[in-house]
This record gives structure tokens, sequence and C-alpha cells, in this order.
């Protein structure tokens, strides 16, 4: 059932007076945004209403967020796997990365949402509503007195993206001791599939491992199409296993045109749905981390800056993508040789948006030059 709002126009009134806030906050939408959010409210000690919303009503369904680095502060008592190594594969090698400081890190959704919700629920102030559509708000929209609404609902098609991210894993259990259980692969290039396929693998033991084909393509690939590559990736590098026990899937726009983070001083919207997406990886967990905190402080305190991914990301991922799109059959070279010559500490700061000017030019200095030519002039025509 769409609940329906009645708002009025937007009150500047108490943004601009610079004290803590004690509006009503209604989230829309409580997937990774929108907990992180409340969870970054109660922690700043925001003492108004914060309402959550959600047509889910169980919060199990299979994911996991995965990032390089630390984890934010919010999270920091959340239990999470850790892998201190990382490795890209191909016929031509395997190129490991050892990063201790900044280990590779997997946050397992529904044990957040577990963790998070029983915090919540400690607090009198915070209340939840779930199983229920709702009319999402909008900027234009008319916003009651006193009230502030925050849209999380993710992401939302606008236009129609060059390329998908379509991903099928299965946490599997072999009878062998097959996996490097400290050492994850980020991409195996020896997986086929369509358009450009790669294997994907997060060992938990060496017998357990989370193993993932994932397709950059210009149509979305359901699972149907996906499982056949994802078993014969899994028979072929690893042997038989015994059982799936788990079972992840999804579909990510590859697309730079983004609907940013919104800024009001009553209305906000952070997450996949406003610019968390990174174009040419689809990570986005740490941008929703920081959107998430800077808009807390803004609701609590009444000031502060919203968070923007740099500009220079969109020109270099537009780029990036400009080449995957029409050089596909070089896509297995371009990764190997940014894994393999770029310095890993450069490589993970551009992965996770803090790149400075001297990791981005050693980025640039590790591709193929050709291609990327082309698509810079191509670019500029
Ligand atoms: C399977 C998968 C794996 C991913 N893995 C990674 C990863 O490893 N690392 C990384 O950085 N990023 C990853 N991403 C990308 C991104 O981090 C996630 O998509 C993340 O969950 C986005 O968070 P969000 O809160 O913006 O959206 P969501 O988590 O999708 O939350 C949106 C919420 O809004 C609710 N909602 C939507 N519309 C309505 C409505 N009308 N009424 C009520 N409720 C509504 C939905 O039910 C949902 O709970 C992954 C994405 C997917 C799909």
């Amino acid at each position: 059932m769409a609940s329906q709002l009645t708002r009025s126009q937007p009150d500047n009134a108490t943004a601009e007076s610079g004290l803590p806030h004690t509006r009503n906050v209604t989230i829309y939408g409580a997937g990774a945004a929108g907990t992180i959010l409340a969870l970054e409210l109660i922690n700043a000690g925001y003492e108004g209403g914060i309402q959550l919303l959600d047509r889910r009503q169980h919060f199990y369904r299979e994911q996991r967020w995965c990032f390089w680095g630390e984890a934010p502060e919010v999270l920091s008592s959340l239990s999470r796997r850790q892998w201190p190594e990382w490795e890209v594969v191909s016929s031509l090698g395997r190129r490991v990365h050892g990063s201790p400081s900044t280990p590779y890190q997997e946050v397992y959704a529904p044990d957040f949402y577990q963790w998070a919700h029983h915090r919540l629920q400690q607090h009198d102030n915070v209340s939840f509503r779930f199983g229920e559509d709702v009319e999402t708000p909008s900027l234009n929209g008319a916003i009651q007195a006193g009230e502030t609404l925050v849209d999380c609902t993710g992401y939302r098609e606008t236009g129609s993206p060059s390329l998908w991210q379509s991903f099928l894993g299965w946490e599997v259990i072999s009878e062998r001791n097959v996996f490097p259980s400290d050492r994850a692969t980020i991409m195996d290039h020896r997986a086929e599939g369509p358009g450009i396929s790669f294997g994907y693998v997060l060992p938990t033991s060496t017998k357990r491992a989370f193993i993932e084909l994932t397709c950059f393509h210009p149509e979305m690939q359901d699972a149907t199409v996906l499982e056949p590559y994802l078993q014969r990736y899994i028979e072929s590098h690893f042997g038989r296993v015994t059982r799936v026990e788990r079972v992840e899937q999804g579909c990510l726009p590859m697309q730079v045109e983004q609907p940013h983070a919104s800024l009001s001083s009553n209305y906000y919207c952070i997450g996949a749905g406003a610019g968390a997406l990174r174009a040419s990886s689809g990570y986005s967990f740490l941008a929703i981390c920081q959107q998430a905190k800077a808009v807390a402080q803004r609701i609590h305190a009444g000031h502060g800056e919203c968070w923007r991914r740099p500009g220079k990301y969109a020109l270099l991922d537009q780029i990036f993508l400009r080449v995957l799109r029409s050089e596909t059959e070089m896509a297995t070279e371009i990764f190997d040789k940014l894994f393999g010559h770029a310095p890993t500490e450069s490589l993970i700061r551009f992965l996770q948006d803090k790149s400075s000017l001297s990791d981005d030019f050693r980025i640039v200095m590790s591709l193929p030059k050709r291609p990327f030519l082309r698509a810079l002039f191509s670019n500029a025509g």
C-alpha cells in the first residue's frame, strides 16, 4: 500500500540558526544508506524522531559490501571479514597485492542489518515501518514544518547505461582444501561469460568460499544466463563442490551521469540513487558511508558540507568505460596492466576516490596508451 505524505514549503529557519535540530527525520529506504544514516544520527546524539520506512519486511537477502581500507567509525564494532592479500589472475599470470594497512573487507548485509536494528531499537526516538511501499519524496514537493525527509531508496534508472555490471555468486563448500583463506581474488580472467567476464572469489576457509561470475555487457544478464558459466568456472578451477549454500545476484549500471546527493535544509537524497555508485567499478559502500555521515552532521548540527565525489573521477571513468565498450578484446590486457603495473597503494586510493594527482598519473601510466588516446579523442569529438 502506498502511503501519502502531506507537505508544506521547506523551512530554512532552523538550519540557519546553527542550533542542533530536533525535527522528525523520515528516512525512505532502510537499505545500506538509510540504515547507516540512522546509525550516524544516533551516534551524533540526535534526539528528534527518526523513522525508517522500507517496502522490505525482512533484511536477510544475500548481499555483501566489500571495500578496501578502514571501516567507517560507525561500523567499527560490527564484525567483518578481511583479506590482507588480494590478486588478479589471467592467462598471463597471477598478480598478488598485499596491503595490510588497507585490507579488502566485507560487510555481510544480513549480519549488518541484525546488528544495526538491534542498536537502533535501543533508542526510543527510532521507529520502523517495514513491509510497505511508499511514495518517495522529491525536492520540489512540499515538506511539513519541523520535518526532514531523506530519500535512500536506491538506484533508479536514469537514461540507458552503455554498460551493465551483472553478477551471480554462490557460497560453496568443497571437500578438499582448495581456497587460499587469506587471499581474495578480485578478478580472474580465466572465467568465461558474456561480454567482459571474470571470476571473483572470497574464501572464508580453505574449504568454503563465495564465488561470483561478474560480467560487463551492454545488456543486463540475468542469473539463468550466468549460471552455466559460473558452474564451469568453479568446476575448472576448484573442482567439484559438495554444496551451494547461498546465492547472491545483482545488476549495476556503469554510467557517469547520475543524480547527485541533493541538499536543502530539510530534504536530502543519498545512496546508490544519488551519486554514490562509482561508474567504472560499481563500488559505492564507502561513498554511501561518507554521504550518510555528512548528512547526519547537517541534520544534527545544521551545517556541514555534503559529500560529493571529486569531479575528476567522472572524466576518468567515462574514458575507461568508453575503452571497455569499444575495445572489449583488450579488457584482460587493460586490467592486467592496471593491476600489474600501478603501485598497490595508488590503485587502492584511486578505487577509494582518494587518489592524489600523482596517484592518477601512476594509474594512467600503467595503462596501454593507444586505446585510451583513441577514447580521449572520441570523447573530445
Ligand atoms: C548484490 C549487490 C552487491 C553489491 N556489492 C557491493 C560491494 O561489494 N561493494 C560496494 O561498494 N558496493 C556494492 N554494491 C553496490 C551498492 O553498495 C549497493 O547497491 C548498496 O546496497 C546501495 O545502498 P542504497 O542504500 O543506496 O540502496 P539499497 O541498499 O538498495 O536500499 C534501498 C532500499 O530502499 C527500499 N525501497 C526502494 N523503493 C522503495 C519504496 N518505494 N518504498 C519503500 N521502500 C523502498 C528497498 O527495499 C531497499 O531496502 C552492490 C550491489 C548489489 C545489488
